[in-house]
């Protein structure tokens, strides 16, 4: 990565430099938003850049951000980086007192803006054809998981026990086992033409991609449930289950808990062939 956004000027990363009482370093006070980049531009960023504002809304952070300005220096910063197929990241600080001060933020900071784009080859292709095995792991991201905080811990430990446990991705569950999402992505599972998802009142992250999996399934004549199941709530070996995330798109889940899971093959293609349309429509829209 040669270039970065800071602050909407155009730098070389090594003298990108952010302050050291930045919120975002001091307390992870801040909030990002990761798309993907397809032929140069960043794919759904209407959509992104919607829940970027709500999470400014529920955090206070005051910045001003004019969504056609973020989306020129996304796609300059690609050009600059020679990123056709990667991932963009919008990072958004509540920004640097002048001394550290305390857990309590001081009003009428200027927030700190970093977008960065890097190359991204996706995974590896046989993640998407074998499936990925998951580890459910209590500890959910709570009360504000609408917000696509920074402070990212939680789901850093969760994913690192699951990477422990010899799973790809941690399912991340109530304390009573009920599954919510993954640690970097929304879940689904598939029980014949039924598809369940938690609900957002669960404490999930709405997801892009799992917002337009669920438009897609109505095309498809495939109904949606809003559920945090327990694995137990389901035979597994007759149900499916995917992960979407914007850079993940849509990919099978093989095992959880070191249970096989069933494969749709069929449905999988479909919705990852609508996925594809939605995606290239919306970077050809604007
Ligand atoms: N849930 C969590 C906790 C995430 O971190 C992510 C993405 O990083 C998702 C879900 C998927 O969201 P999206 O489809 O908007 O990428």
């Amino acid at each position: 990565m040669a270039f970065v956004y800071l602050n909407s000027r155009l730098i070389p990363v090594e003298a990108a430099l952010v302050p050291v009482f930045d919120r975002g370093f001091a307390y992870g006070d801040g909030i990002f938003e990761t798309l993907k980049i397809k032929d140069g531009r960043p794919v759904f960023f209407g959509e992104h850049f919607e829940r970027l504002k709500h999470g400014m809304e529920v955090a206070g952070f005051k910045a001003r951000i004019d969504p056609e300005g973020l989306k020129n220096q996304s796609e300059s910063l690609a050009a600059a980086n020679e990123v056709r197929d990667g991932r963009l990241r919008l990072q958004l600080t509540r920004g640097t007192p002048p001394e550290p001060g305390g857990p309590d933020p001081s009003p009428g900071l200027a927030p700190t803006l970093l977008v960065t784009a890097e190359q991204f080859a996706s995974y590896p292709d046989g993640g998407y054809r074998k499936g990925i095995s998951c580890r459910t792991v209590p500890a959910g991201r709570g009360r504000y998981a609408s917000v696509k905080s920074s402070s990212l811990l939680t789901t850093i430990l969760a994913r690192q026990e699951a990477r422990m446990a010899g799973a790809e991705e941690a399912i991340l569950t109530t304390g009573h086992g009920r599954m919510l999402e993954g640690s970097i992505s929304n879940v689904f599972f598939q029980v014949g033409r039924l598809l369940i998802t938690a609900p957002e009142s669960a404490g999930i992250l709405p997801g892009i991609v799992r917002e337009k999996i669920i438009d897609i399934a109505a095309g498809l004549d495939i109904r949606v449930e809003y559920q945090a199941l327990k694995p137990d709530d389901l035979d597994l070996t007759k149900a499916g289950a995917y992960l979407t995330s914007s850079v993940l798109g849509i990919c099978p889940v093989k095992e959880i808990d070191g249970q096989r899971l069933k494969r749709d093959n069929a449905t999988f293609e479909q919705l990852t062939k609508r996925l594809a349309r939605l995606e290239a429509e919306s970077i050809n829209s604007a």
